[in-house]
This record gives C-alpha cells, structure tokens and sequence, in this order.
C-alpha cells in the first residue's frame, strides 16, 4: 500500500474534451485517454498553467499527457506536450461540430475509468478523418458504428429480429428491438433503413479497422445512416447528445 501522500505518475495519449476555469485558482480539465479513459484533471493555477502549458492545452490536437494520482486526490496535470495536430479541421465549422461529437459520444458512452484502447483508436482515426477531409457525416457513422459495436450495443443487424430474415428489399430500425425488422413482420414503425444502408452498417460494425477507414459510403446511404444511428446512441445513453443541437 502507498504511503500517504504518494504520488503516482501516469501518462498516456490523450484528447482534451472540456477545460473550465475554477475562479482565479485552477483549472479543470477533462480529457479522453488511451491509458485510462475519461479523466479529469486540475490544473494548479489557472494563469500560470497556462503560461506553463502554452498553447499545447488546445482541442483538437493529440496529446501526450503526464499526470500525477494520489489517493484521495484529483489527479494533477502536470504536463502536455502535442504528438500530432488536427487543427486543419476548425476551418469548416461542420468539421469542428462532428469532432465534438466524437468526443462527447466517446466520453459519454465509455464513462468507466481505465484503459479504452479501441475505443481511443477509433475516436482518433474518426477526428484524423476530419481533419483529412473525409465528408464529416461519413467519419462519423464510422465511429458511431465502431463504439456501439465495443460497448457491446450491437445492434443485431444479421436479420429481422422477429423472422430472422437477411435479406428484404428494406427494413426498419426500432432502437427498442435492438436491430431491423422487416415489412412483414410486427411492431409497425420505426426508421426505414435500405437494404444497402443496413449491408453498410454490418461492415462498419465487422471492426476491421483499416477496411473500415478506406469504407466509401454513398452519399445516400450516409443520409439514411445518419437519421438512425445517433438517436440510437441517445437511446442507449438515455439521454440527448448536446453536440447534436442543431446539427
Ligand atoms: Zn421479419
């Protein structure tokens, strides 16, 4: 057991989710790590935190962070220094919307403190995406389907949940039954998915991660997609996702 007091060091690589300034004294910031999820660190001293970290505190940018726990204590940023850059995304507002989405899915959907590396690889892929280029909606289906399949959300697309059927010329999705369903069979309802929308989802979902990232999906069906799986990530969240407001 550590003596009182001790301090332990840690570091990992890391995006910054919120920074929020505690009157004149600290700050406190939440990052998204690799090594141990979401974490939330102060920084002692505002003003002098920020002449000691100059501008590396930024969103948007991959960080190498190093921070101190000891028992009791919030832990305690004690330095950051940038691995690599993602700035190029800020000149398109759409860009900047979807990576605070990613950030605020990932965060919100993986709140268990400890290491989250798939989780962390799939939100740096979907914000290098971003940055690189990639349509905004498409990064972010991408990482929608990635995290829901890690968190074990599913959802079971290998059929109609009532009949099992894998093939129909569309489906509907019912966040309530987990999956699609067919025309046929009951409860009425729910959002119509194509056919080719629920073979694009089943793709995204296999994990393989370097056939996810080189995926194109069409424009359609990223259209489709886009009205089914955030609000079945709010439904598994239980609650809106704010970055969503007026997106
Ligand atoms: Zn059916």
């Amino acid at each position: 057991m550590p003596a009182a007091g001790a301090r332990t060091f840690r570091s990992s690589p890391a995006f910054l989710v919120r920074a929020l300034d505690m009157g004149e004294a600290d700050r406190r910031l939440s990052f998204f790590t690799r090594e141990a999820g979401v974490l939330v660190t102060v920084a002692k001293s505002a003003w002098r935190s920020r002449k000691r970290f100059g501008g590396t505190l930024q969103r948007y940018v991959l960080l190498d962070i190093v921070w101190t726990e000891s028992p009791g204590k919030m832990s305690v940023l004690e330095s950051a220094a940038v691995l690599e850059s993602f700035w190029e995304l800020v000149e398109e507002w759409g860009r900047v919307r979807h990576a605070d989405y990613l950030l605020e899915i990932a965060s919100e959907l993986f709140p268990q403190p400890g290491a989250k590396p798939r989780v962390f690889d799939i939100l740096r892929n979907g914000i290098r995406s971003l940055a690189g280029g990639e349509d905004p909606q498409g990064a972010a289906r991408k990482a929608d389907a990635g995290l829901l399949a890690v968190g074990g959300w599913g959802p079971d697309l290998s059929g109609c949940r009532k009949c099992g059927r894998g093939e129909s010329r569309s489906f509907r999705f019912l966040p309530s039954e987990g999956g699609i369903l067919c025309d046929s069979c009951p409860p009425a309802g729910g959002q119509p998915l194509s056919l080719g929308a629920v073979k694009t989802w089943r793709a995204l979902q296999s994990g393989k991660g370097a056939s996810q990232g080189r995926l194109r999906i069409p424009k359609m069906i990223t259209e489709e997609l886009r009205m089914v799986m955030p609000k079945y990530i709010e439904y598994c969240l239980g609650k809106p996702v704010r970055s969503l407001g007026g997106m």
